[in-house]
This record gives structure tokens, sequence and C-alpha cells, in this order.
């Protein structure tokens, strides 16, 4: 759909995008904050690994999120960080892991 410029469902191709992806902010109630994908590292320390965005049809409302930096979430996924994890499809075409 981001790439393509075209959404999967519909074949529509008026899209709509939100970038970034926010939500209420849930210390205001005029403002919004972007919803990152984080981790806490440690009890004083937060790792955000990406901001999202949202991409929507405007013809039938499918939408999709995609991670705005890949690189990093992958860095913290392949150093073990708790709640993430890396899935690879095996070679030989066999079973996801
Ligand atoms: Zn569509």
């Amino acid at each position: 759909m981001r790439t393509s410029h075209r959404c999967p469902k519909c074949q529509g191709e008026d899209l709509l995008v939100v970038d970034p992806w926010s939500q209420p902010d849930p210390g205001s109630s005029n403002t919004t904050s972007p919803t990152q994908v984080a981790f806490r590292m440690s009890y004083f320390r937060r790792q955000v690994a990406t901001d999202l965005e949202l991409w929507v049809c405007a013809g039938c409302g499918y939408a999709e999120l995609f991670a705005k930096d890949v690189d990093t979430l992958g860095e913290l996924a392949d150093a073990g960080t708790q709640g993430l994890r890396r899935v690879r499809r095996e070679k030989d075409g066999g079973a996801y892991r």
C-alpha cells in the first residue's frame, strides 16, 4: 500500500496518510502525542524504537500501520529486548517460526 500507492483490498488509489500516527495525550484534554513503539530499558530509561504512520484507503477504509524506523526496531529485537522478537521465514519455504 505504501509502496504501490494502491489499496490491496479494493484497488483504490485515493489514500490518506496519518504521519505520525497520534493518539490523545493522556496528560492533556486537548493535545495529541505520536504513537510510538517503545520499550523500557530500565526504571529510568525508555527506548523509543520508532514512530508509526497510518495509511488509510479513502474508498473502503482499509488501514495499514508502518514502522518508520525499522532498523532501530531490528537492532532492539536482535539485542533480546523483552516483548520484541524477529520472525524470519525459512529459506526452503517452510513454516513460519
Ligand atoms: Zn480500499
